[in-house]
C-alpha cells in the first residue's frame, strides 16, 4: 500500500511500498506511517497544532538522519525535524510530509576540560543539565527540563 505525501509546491505524490521498504531496510530506527505513529502517540507540547506527518523516521543515529534527508530530497518531500517537540509555534510537525523524529537520540557527552558538550538532536535540556551536574562544569542556565536543546 502506497502513501500519499505533499510536495513543497503543494502537489501530491504517491510513494509506492517498494520504495518505502527499501528505506525501512536502510534505517536502524523505525519508519512509521501516519497510522502507526498515531497508535504510538508522541504528542507535541502545544496541542493547538494538529498537523500530522505522513511518514515519520524515528532516527536512532546520525546514519539514519543522513538516509532520511537523502530520501526526502530524492523524492522531493516536505521535511520537518523534531528535537524535543516543545515548539510553541507548532514547528515540531510537518503536515503531510516526512518528519525526522530525533527523540530517540538523547545522548550527551560533556568534556569539562575543553568546556565542550556534544549533544544529540533529541536531548532535552534536562538531559544536558543532568550530565553537566555530574561533571566539574556545572550548567549555566535554568529552564524547563522538558524543552528540547536543539530547537
Ligand atoms: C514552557 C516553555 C518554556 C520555554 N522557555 C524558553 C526559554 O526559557 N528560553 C528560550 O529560549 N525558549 C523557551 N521556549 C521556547 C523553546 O525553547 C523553543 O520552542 C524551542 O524551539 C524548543 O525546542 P525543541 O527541540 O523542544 O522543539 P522542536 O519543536 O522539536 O523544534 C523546534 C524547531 O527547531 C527545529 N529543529 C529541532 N531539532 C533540530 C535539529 N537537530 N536540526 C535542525 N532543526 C531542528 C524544528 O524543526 C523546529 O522548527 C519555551 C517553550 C515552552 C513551551
Amino acid at each position: 500500500m502506497s502513501v500519499s505525501v505533499i510536495k513543497p509546491d503543494g502537489s501530491r505524490q504517491s510513494i509506492p511500498d517498494d520504495i518505502l521498504d527499501a528505506l525501512r531496510v536502510q534505517l536502524r530506527g523505525p519508519l512509521q506511517s501516519a497510522d502507526e505513529a498515531a497508535a504510538e502517540p508522541r504528542p507535541t507540547w502545544n496541542a493547538m497544532h494538529t498537523d500530522r506527518e505522513t511518514l515519520t523516521a524515528r532516527c536512532s543515529g546520525t546514519a539514519d538522519v543522513l538516509d532520511a534527508v537523502n530520501f526526502a530530497r530524492d523524492n522531493g518531500l516536505l521535511l520537518g525535524v523534531r528535537g524535543g517537540g516543545h515548539s510553541v509555534a507548532g514547528l515540531s510537525a510537518v503536515r503531510d510530509g516526512m518528519l525526522i523524529d530525533l527523540s530517540d537520540m538523547r545522548g550527551v557527552q560533556v568534556d569539562p576540560v575543553r568546556r565542550l558538550a556534544h549533544v544529540q538532536g533529541g536531548a532535552l535540556l534536562g538531559d544536558v543539565a543532568a550530565r553537566h551536574r555530574r561533571s566539574a562544569w556545572p550548567p549555566r542556565w535554568v529552564g524547563c527540563p522538558r524543552r528540547g536543546s536543539p530547537g
